[in-house]
């Protein structure tokens, strides 16, 4: 094999000696049928391909033996591989985007000058300016910890929640602290980014610029002390790049690498993205941002006035009134601020009262409808048809005509906006997510074969 395919853990000799060893854990009849024709097509110090006679073998070594496959190739190397089976032309004949996506983890790493370092990270967004109050102090904290300690406590730090809480600015925070305070090379990027970064190899048609591709590739994401990869719900639908994101992953936590991520929902809940990078995304520790309650909305209004000239202008009501009318997220805060900002430059009053910030903001606000989150609205529709009120709804009562419609608003809820299971618990009088898994559970099944909810049901949505 040529130099192109980095260190080869699992030489042919290697190979006699783990043939050997299977012939003695197997009967001779087994070795006989599915072993004694196989070949080693190429190792890498991740992956062995396999060659085998038939398509039964593949299922039979994937399934039945592929632990006492994995196993003696551990023994011979203290390594643990994936190992793929191909039918014979198949591994050779793959076109050169999948030839490139298999063998990406096996180039060379590069020993050549390395390109000058982007870490991508934008330095305003930092621990000093991130408003702690109760819904993101968990977060803030393991964040921090994990700023101290890169690769020692969390690992991968997971960080979920609804859109404009603050997830990228904590990654961020998290970035410039460990940049400021160590040598560590930090990568900040998106799922996006690096979707596209990988499938930029397979676009190339020259299979030697693919290769240095790749190897620029792999270069940029596996030789960092710590990635942070940005909105990873985006990798949904990208199965290769799912693979290969997998594999950075794994390279980055065998050296103790620290990986940081961000989606806009719990790991559970990223139905559709392969389970074992689920699963992986629960090793470390998973914690969720929440929509900022009405005091760490004032704080944060107070915090980001402190830039403004006029900041001690403005008078504690108006200040409520702003943090009252965008109970959404902290984009919304920042948006409106900025609005109030544009109307005040064109003409400083000497006190921002709140009559003065209801005239500046009363049109915008009403466009821009940052009151009544979607779980709301949804509540409400139901409610509506059943006659009851929003607070009865939320409430302890069990009740059949209570506790059927809260499952229906909570199986829409799930159904029309996209918020998690905790998310939906916690605008349903703070149940947990279990009951909303029930709900949901509960009235898909009764859909199948109730005509009337399936009336009920769509004429609440068309109401919604
Ligand atoms: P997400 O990534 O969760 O969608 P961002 O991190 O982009 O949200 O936050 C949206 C905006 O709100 C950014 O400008 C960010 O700086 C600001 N922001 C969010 N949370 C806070 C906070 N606790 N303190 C100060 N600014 C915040
Ligand atoms: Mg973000």
């Amino acid at each position: 094999m040529s130099g192109l395919w980095g260190v080869v853990m699992v030489t042919e000799e290697v190979w006699k000696k783990f043939l050997e060893i299977i012939s003695n854990e197997t009967n001779p009849v087994s070795f006989a049928t599915w072993f004694a024709n196989i070949k080693l097509l190429e190792a890498t110090d991740e992956k062995i391909a396999i060659e085998v006679p038939m398509t039964i073998h593949k299922n039979m070594l994937g399934d039945n033996y592929y632990n006492l496959i994995e196993d003696t190739f551990n023994k011979l190397t203290g390594k643990t591989f994936d190992i793929e089976f191909y039918l014979e032309g198949e591994f050779k004949k793959n076109s050169v985007q999948n030839i490139i996506e298999n063998t990406i983890d096996d180039v060379i790493t590069s020993n050549g000058a390395q390109e000058t370092f982007v870490s991508n990270l934008q330095p305003n967004l930092n621990f000093d300016n991130f408003v702690v109050g109760d819904t993101n102090r968990f977060a803030k904290t393991a964040a921090l910890a994990v700023a101290e300690s890169p690769g020692k406590i969390y690992n991968p730090l997971f960080i979920y929640g609804k859109s404009g809480l603050g997830k990228t600015h904590l990654m961020h925070a998290i970035g410039n602290y460990i940049s400021q305070h160590s040598n560590l090379k930090v990568l900040y990027t998106t799922s996006d980014d690096f979707r596209n970064d990988f499938t930029g190899i397979a676009n190339l048609n020259d299979y030697e610029n693919s290769l240095d591709y790749a190897n620029n590739f792999k270069n940029k994401y596996r030789n960092v002390d710590v990635l942070i990869i940005d909105d990873i719900q985006y990798l949904v639908g990208a199965e290769k790049t799912q693979q290969e994101f997998f594999h950075t992953f794994n390279e980055l936590h065998r050296n103790n690498k620290q990986i940081i991520i961000s989606s806009d929902r719990s790991p559970e809940d990223l139905k559709l993205l392969q389970e074992r990078l689920r699963s992986r995304f629960t090793w470390g520790l998973p914690v969720d941002i929440f929509p900022p309650d009405f005091n760490l909305r004032c704080l944060i209004l107070k915090d980001k006035m402190k830039n403004f000239s006029w900041a001690d202008k403005v008078s504690e009501e108006a200040i409520e009134y702003i943090a009252s009318n965008c109970d959404g997220d902290v984009r919304a805060l920042e948006g409106t601020l900025n609005r109030l900002a544009a109307m005040i430059a064109m003409n400083v009053p000497s006190k921002i009262t709140l009559e003065l910030a209801i005239d500046y903001l009363k049109d915008y606000l009403s466009k821009n409808i940052y009151t009544n989150n979607q779980i709301s609205s949804v509540q409400k529709a139901v409610a509506d048809y059943y006659n009851l009120t929003v607070d009865i709804l939320k409430s302890k009562k069990r009740s059949a005509n209570i506790a059927y419609p809260r499952q229906i608003a909570m199986y829409l809820c799930r159904l029309l906006t996209d918020e998690s299971f905790p998310r939906i618990g916690l605008e349903f009088g703070n149940r947990d997510h279990s009951t909303v898994i029930h709900a949901c559970d509960k009235i898909e099944s009764d859909l199948k074969d109730n005509k009337q909810l399936q009336e009920i049901i769509n004429e609440i949505k068309e109401k919604l």
